[in-house]
């Protein structure tokens, strides 16, 4: 996996994740052992995976071959050099991994689409005439997508009082959202859709997302345009990118599209990933508990239709722009994504070790999203994504 890291000794470079080392790729290239690769090596010192990204998709392959040749072969050709190039993770400081253009949201979590539906609009079909139809999303906010480890303050917001009269203050039903995000890898000109079975060329990497949402600011303001504040004041991503290609293995068909989706919408291609996704939660001076156990193959819509859909109108997407998946849950109560649906709504608190309780996050609670695949003894995972919520600001004076 390839993120952006610092150390006592150097700023901002790029570097890939093995284990639990740091493998510098600024430093492997200054020592000139990136020589045989067709690369401009200065993108390995830049702050963010962008420049890398841009060279290509034959580049990110003989770049990924020749570090799993100098992992392989470390005994010979790192030896002599492994203090210069590999580091503990642990000593590193992580940086956001790419500079985001922009950030979408889509909603293609069908089980969760059907949870919100029915605590949100009790009356109604729980799927609104639209959703099996196309993936839909919202335009979210770039600016405050923040990297892994960042803690995440309570937000300040307008919410309905008990009277059905809106107050102000610090939300009391904050939550996570369990989501991956896909990098961008490449950009399709304005004007020029992006067609479903081009569109997997488009992405270079997968990350663990996790989309926190103020439910009390979020379900009075959402109406008629979407969320806003209830979503903008943060959002994290975690520090390492896997490469889409390391996915390949544990593609999996979806669920069955009933109706079948307009034909821009359909491709004959498998396009869903067995990938296990976990929610760990660990309140202040408490340990980690797993409150969640979902999947990605839960997905209703692929990410090759969420791109399809994106640009057929014309829409461009930019190299580093993220698109994040919806909120992954599963069709059984303990693999919901959110605790919205873990709690219905706060009216059945979790129970957690320790005789403690949630319906939403406090402060000091930390939220980690995990995820991985292949067998349990030998499995591929994704970056972690954690954060912990610090307390709200005090609200601005008159
Ligand atoms: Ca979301």
């Amino acid at each position: 996996m390839y993120g952006i890291f610092s150390n006592d000794s150097s700023g901002p470079r790029m570097g890939y994740k093995h284990g639990d080392t740091i493998l510098d790729l600024a430093a492997v290239a200054s020592l000139g052992l990136f020589d045989t690769v067709s690369i401009h090596t200065a993108v390995f010192s830049q702050p963010a995976l962008n420049d890398f990204i841009a060279s290509g998709k034959t580049s990110w392959q003989a770049v990924g071959q020749r570090i799993n040749q100098l992992l392989a072969n470390n005994e010979a050709e790192l030896d002599v050099v492994r203090a210069q190039v590999l580091l503990a993770a642990s000593r590193a400081t992580m940086h956001l991994p790419v500079r985001i253009g922009d950030y979408t949201d889509f909603y293609a979590g069908i089980h969760h689409a059907e949870n919100v539906g029915r605590l949100f609009r009790p009356d109604g079909d729980p799927l609104l005439p639209n959703y099996r139809h196309m993936p839909v999303a919202y335009h979210g906010r770039s600016s405050s997508i923040v990297v892994s480890g960042t803690p995440i303050r309570r937000p300040n917001g307008q919410q309905l009082g008990p009277d059905g009269q809106p107050v102000f203050g610090p939300s009391r039903a904050l939550d996570f959202e369990l989501e991956l995000g896909l990098i961008i890898g490449k950009s399709n000109p304005l004007g020029e859709p992006i067609p479903v079975d081009a569109a997997e060329e488009y992405i270079f990497g997968i990350t663990l997302f996790n989309d926190w949402s103020a439910r009390d600011i979020q379900r009075w303001e959402y109406q008629p345009l979407g969320p806003f504040l209830g979503k903008n004041f943060g959002s994290s991503l975690s520090a390492w990118v896997m490469p889409f290609a390391d996915l390949e293995p544990f593609r999996v068909a979806g669920p069955a599209q009933e109706p079948a989706p307009l034909s821009y919408l359909q491709t004959g291609k498998d396009g869903h990933f067995n990938v296990a996704l976990d929610v760990v939660l660990q309140p202040a001076g408490g340990s980690e508990v797993v409150i969640s156990q979902s999947n990605a193959r839960h997905l209703y819509w692929s990410f090759a239709q969420m791109i399809a859909h994106h640009t057929v109108n014309g829409c461009n997407l930019t190299i580093g722009d993220v698109l994040a998946t919806g909120t992954i849950s599963g069709s059984t109560p303990n693999s919901a994504g959110s605790l919205l649906e873990l709690s219905y709504n706060g009216k059945q608190p979790l129970a957690l070790p320790d005789n403690r309780h949630r319906t939403f996050l406090e402060n000091g609670d930390r939220v980690t999203l995990r995820g991985w695949a292949g067998p349990i003894d030998k499995p591929v995972q994704l970056g972690d994504v954690t954060g912990q919520i610090t307390p709200s600001p005090e609200p601005l004076a008159r």
